[in-house]
Order: structure tokens, then C-alpha cells, then sequence
């Protein structure tokens, strides 16, 4: 992968904190319009965080009830470990604070995390099971997620979002049981993609299974091509035409 795309492939550095939280929170914010575009939000549900690059037990995310493609950079909040809003005048989702404080602590490494009722998701979760690699990219979620094979209602306690955090364990996404889909990453953008990739392997294990008997792609290929799509730097890669595309079109993303 890296080597088919070898300009795509260098991560950004940077001069300064500030910069650096710039570039996430932008990276931030077009994730709000892609998950928009995509039709991942329901009502008041679903949350993107990106930790702060200073102040690391804090997180910056969507202001409560506001609308994924009407999010600009300026209407992030960002909340500390407490669950309070250091930085914008909007109120923060419950949920959001109890699961993703939660994941952002158990992961040191996780800089961003990724959540929301997206119809093929929370269809899939329902079942109860994982993923099967019977696609390619599919494989990218191969023994690298979890399911948290649990559910007692919206998760409003910290309690919860810590049993979240431990059912994710070391990988990069967690099927929460009658919920939907939570992702991770060492960026906004490889968080994002994964999201977005999982959702679509959802969608297509649920049509092939509706289908027929999907066959599986065996374990040694699915190791291999884990290790191809699957990457850090892969999920990287991958967001990358997706946030050129959303903030030529709505450049108001910026603001
Ligand atoms: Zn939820």
C-alpha cells in the first residue's frame, strides 16, 4: 500500500502545538461533513473525538445537537477529564464523554475515535458476531476487532465506557451488540476510514449473507492482506481522497 502511494504515505509533522491542533481539529471537522454525506447521523447520536495534542486528557469534539454537516472548526468544544467544556459554549453529548474519555484513557496510542448509529453498523451488531474476511477489505478488520457482547441501555456512566474500553482491547474497532460500530486511530483520518470501510464491510457481509453462504478468504491470505490494507498507515492513505473531495466542495468546513 505504501508503496503504490508513496506521496500519500508521508504523515504530517509539526512546528508547533498549535499547528498541530489546528490540523486536527480540521481533520476533525470534515470527518463531521463526511459522516454527514454518508448518511451516519440519527438525531443527536454519533461522536468523533480527537485528543488534544497538549493537554492530553482532553478531547475535542462535536458540540450536542448540532447537525454533522453544519459543523465548521470554530463549533468544536473541547472537554477535559472531567467531562467539562474547556473550550466552546456548547453542551457535550453524555455518551460521548462517558464512552470516548473512556477508550482515550485505556489507549494511550488511540488519537482519535469514531462512533455513530450508521443503518448497516447497528444492523450487523445486532447479530452478535464479527466480521468474516470474505472481502479484501474486510480483511483490514481480521483479528484486529472485538465485540462488546453487551447492552443495558444508553451508555451514560463511566463504568460502561470503561468496559467499552477494555472490550476494544489493543485493536482497532469494536462492534458494540445492539448499538453500532466504534473505531480508533493513531489520527482523525485513519479513525474515520475505518469507520467508514467497516461500515461498508457490514453492509456487504449483510447482503451476501442474505444472498447465500459467502466464502471465506483463508487464514493465512487473510493475515497477509490484514497486514496490506489493515495498516496505520493504510487507514491513513485511505481517508485521503475522501478529505480532499469534502473540503474543495465545502470549503466553508474551515471557518
Ligand atoms: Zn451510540
Amino acid at each position: 500500500m505504501t508503496a503504490l502511494l508513496p506521496d500519500l504515505a508521508h504523515l504530517p509533522t509539526f512546528d508547533s502545538v498549535e499547528d498541530e491542533r489546528l490540523h486536527r481539529k480540521q481533520r476533525l471537522a470534515a470527518s463531521f461533513r463526511l459522516f454527514g454525506k454518508f448518511g451516519f447521523d440519527e438525531g443527536v447520536a454519533g461522536h468523533i473525538t480527537v485528543r488534544d495534542p497538549e493537554h492530553t486528557d482532553r478531547f475535542w469534539v462535536n458540540p450536542f445537537g448540532m447537525n454533522f454537516k453544519h459543523i465548521r472548526v470554530s463549533d468544536l468544544i473541547c472537554v477535559d477529564h472531567t467531562g467539562a467544556v474547556v473550550e466552546g459554549d456548547a453542551m457535550v453529548n453524555r455518551a460521548a464523554f462517558a464512552i470516548h474519555s473512556q477508550v482515550h484513557a485505556a489507549r494511550p496510542d488511540v488519537v482519535a475515535a469514531a462512533h455513530s448509529h450508521s443503518i448497516y453498523g447497528k444492523s450487523w451488531s445486532a447479530l452478535g458476531r464479527l466480521l468474516d474476511p470474505i472481502t479484501q477489505d474486510a480483511c483490514a478488520f481480521f483479528e484486529d476487532h472485538a465485540l462488546f457482547d453487551d447492552y443495558t441501555g444508553v451508555v451514560l456512566d463511566l463504568e460502561e465506557g470503561k468496559r467499552i474500553g477494555h472490550a476494544l482491547g489493543d485493536h482497532k474497532a469494536v462492534i458494540l451488540r445492539n448499538h453500532g460500530l466504534l473505531t480508533v486511530g493513531h489520527s482523525v483520518d485513519e479513525a474515520v476510514w475505518w469507520f467508514i470501510t467497516m461500515e461498508r464491510s457490514c453492509q456487504a457481509q449483510l447482503l451476501a449473507e442474505a444472498a447465500g453462504t459467502p466464502v471465506l478468504i483463508e487464514e493465512e491470505a487473510a493475515t497477509l492482506t490484514a497486514s496490506q490494507v489493515g495498516s496505520h498507515v493504510s487507514g491513513y492513505v485511505s481517508f485521503q481522497p475522501l478529505y480532499a473531495k469534502i473540503t474543495r466542495e465545502q470549503p466553508d468546513v474551515f471557518d
